[in-house]
């Protein structure tokens, strides 16, 4: 009935004017997006520290092939492990994009249970369970030390073809500047690099010093000394933990950026945890988390809903069932605010969710289940389960060498 009335005149002028600013509030986030990476106070920004180094080697009285020469070692020490980074993390990203622990849902459920097996081996049960309770940090943190092995694999590989790359360019520079008999500094650096400071000045322009200086068999050497400047900051370039752990990280974002939205390769896994049993997602990380209209809800395996701490709401103890024998079992979801639905609903309970089918057993999560229900019952402060399913009681080794046998065949390890 609402929608057939005439809007009044007041109404009209009130929408299209929220219509109004509405958009100019748009147009200026883009137009400050923009600005952020475009304008010519980020640039300079950008250029802040170059321009500081060129300002105090001046103050210094340095002039000529003598400052190009520090101008070109500066530059080197800032951009070399920015150039290194860049070539590490494009190359683990592209090498990744076709591993199956990537794609698939099963080889990555299997990375996890090796990291939980790992852990209760070594006895450290709270660390097991905490991951078993944040499934998504547990993928980030397992998904993140496959890619940093990884990165170590790909190191030295790529330190030395960027380090053999750049030795070229300043070469092929040189000759460049060799060549020409005026206004040599500008034509180096011009051939080397587009972010170096303008060297068309009289300060930085050693033509009065001969082409020789841009070759390797006198004293004073521009190649000379930018080649000893990159032995030197290439020397920087070692393998370590905290490097690996920063570039892996940034492979992670490389990955999930460039799966959004396609169609085919790279397709991380969703990892939101069910609801009631806590297991991550299996579909894919872009998959669409509403039931409403044909999109895709979340999807998963399930484990014993107790181990993620759901209990019975008139005894407390800890469920034993995992979600989808609650469906077939037709047991009750009572939520928060004490709405209850039956588990068929479990999509009207949870609507970006499915209805808990998938019959995968996950025996690994079973056996934890089984194993460790004092320390479950200590956590969740709750009665342990009293009737722990017979078919829980797995052997771990064998569980371990099935797992160790699927992650061999995909190459995980
Ligand atoms: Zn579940
Ligand atoms: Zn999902």
């Amino acid at each position: 009935m609402i929608y057939k009335k005439k809007w009044s005149k007041s109404l009209t002028e009130v929408a299209i004017l929220t219509l109004y600013v509405t958009l100019i509030n748009y147009l200026k986030s883009i137009q400050k997006r923009w600005d952020m990476a475009n304008s010519v106070s980020s640039k300079f920004a950008m250029c802040k520290e170059s321009m500081w180094h060129y300002a105090q080697n001046l103050c210094k009285g340095h002039k000529a092939a003598d400052l190009l020469i520090l101008m070109l070692d500066t530059w080197l020490s800032e951009n070399l492990p920015v150039a290194f980074n860049e070539e590490l993390v494009n190359e683990v990203a592209s090498l990744l994009k076709g591993q199956s622990w990537v794609q698939s849902a099963e080889v990555m459920q299997a990375t996890l249970d090796k990291n939980l097996i790992d852990l209760i081996r070594a006895d450290d049960i709270a660390t097991m369970l905490y991951w078993i309770k944040r499934p998504l940090e547990h993928g980030e943190f397992t998904t993140t030390r496959l890619i940093q092995t990884k990165v170590q694999e790909c190191f030295v590989r790529v330190a030395t073809a960027t380090y053999i790359n750049i030795k070229q360019c300043i070469v092929v520079a040189a000759t460049a500047a060799s060549n020409v008999n005026v206004n040599r500094s500008a034509r180096g650096t011009s051939a080397l690099v587009e972010n170096l400071p303008k060297v068309d000045d009289d300060i930085m322009n050693c033509d009065e010093q001969g082409p020789h200086i841009f070759s390797s068999n006198k004293s004073l050497s521009v190649l000379n000394a930018v080649l000893d400047s990159l032995d030197l900051y290439q020397s920087a370039i070692k393998p370590n933990e905290m490097l690996s752990a920063n570039i892996a990280l940034s492979v992670l974002k490389t990955i999930r950026n460039e799966s959004r939205g396609a169609n085919y390769g790279v397709i991380p896994r969703c990892g939101q945890p069910c609801p009631m049993c806590g297991c991550p997602c299996t579909k894919g990380i872009d998959h669409v988390s509403s039931s409403e209209n044909d999109e895709i809800p979340h999807d998963t395996y399930h484990q014993p809903s107790g181990l993620s701490g759901t209990f019975w709401s008139i005894s407390n103890e800890l469920v034993g069932k995992n979600c989808v024998q609650c469906t077939i079992d037709d047991d009750t979801i009572k939520l928060n605010d004490d709405k209850k639905f039956p588990y068929k609903e479990f999509n009207k309970a949870f609507p970006s969710w499915a209805v808990p089918t998938d019959q995968d057993r996950l025996p690994l999560r079973e056996y934890i289940f089984a194993q460790y229900q004092d320390e479950l019952a200590d956590l969740y402060n709750k009665p342990k389960c009293p009737s722990i399913p017979h078919e829980y009681s797995h052997d771990i080794d064998d569980i371990a060498r099935r797992i160790d046998r699927m992650l061999i065949k995909c190459n995980v390890y």
